[in-house]
């Protein structure tokens, strides 16, 4: 029994990291996250890339109106030109 559960733990850890944190799961207080300084560092930087994410793409799923502007900007010239009216509010 020499083995290193520690080492083990972070990578059984960072496997299920992206299922914990898309069901909600308080990654933060995971007791991993209590013993383990690597993991909460990646948790970390995971938190900047996301938070630059949200501010970089704050919408996710266009609505179904942007998409048929751009469906009839490939069907003609004039309906280009409201597409891009429409689209301009960021
Ligand atoms: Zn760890």
């Amino acid at each position: 029994m020499s083995g290193d559960p520690g080492n083990r733990s972070c990578v059984e850890f960072q496997a299920h990291l992206p299922e914990l944190i898309g069901s909600g799961e308080d990654v933060a207080n995971h007791p991993h996250m209590q013993t383990c300084e690597l993991c909460r560092a990646l948790l970390a930087d995971l938190e900047t890339i996301a938070e630059a994410a949200r501010q970089l793409f704050p919408i996710v799923e266009p609505p179904d109106e942007v998409w048929q502007h751009i469906e009839s900007a490939i069907k003609g010239e004039s309906a280009a030109a409201t597409a891009r009216n429409s689209a301009k509010r960021a």
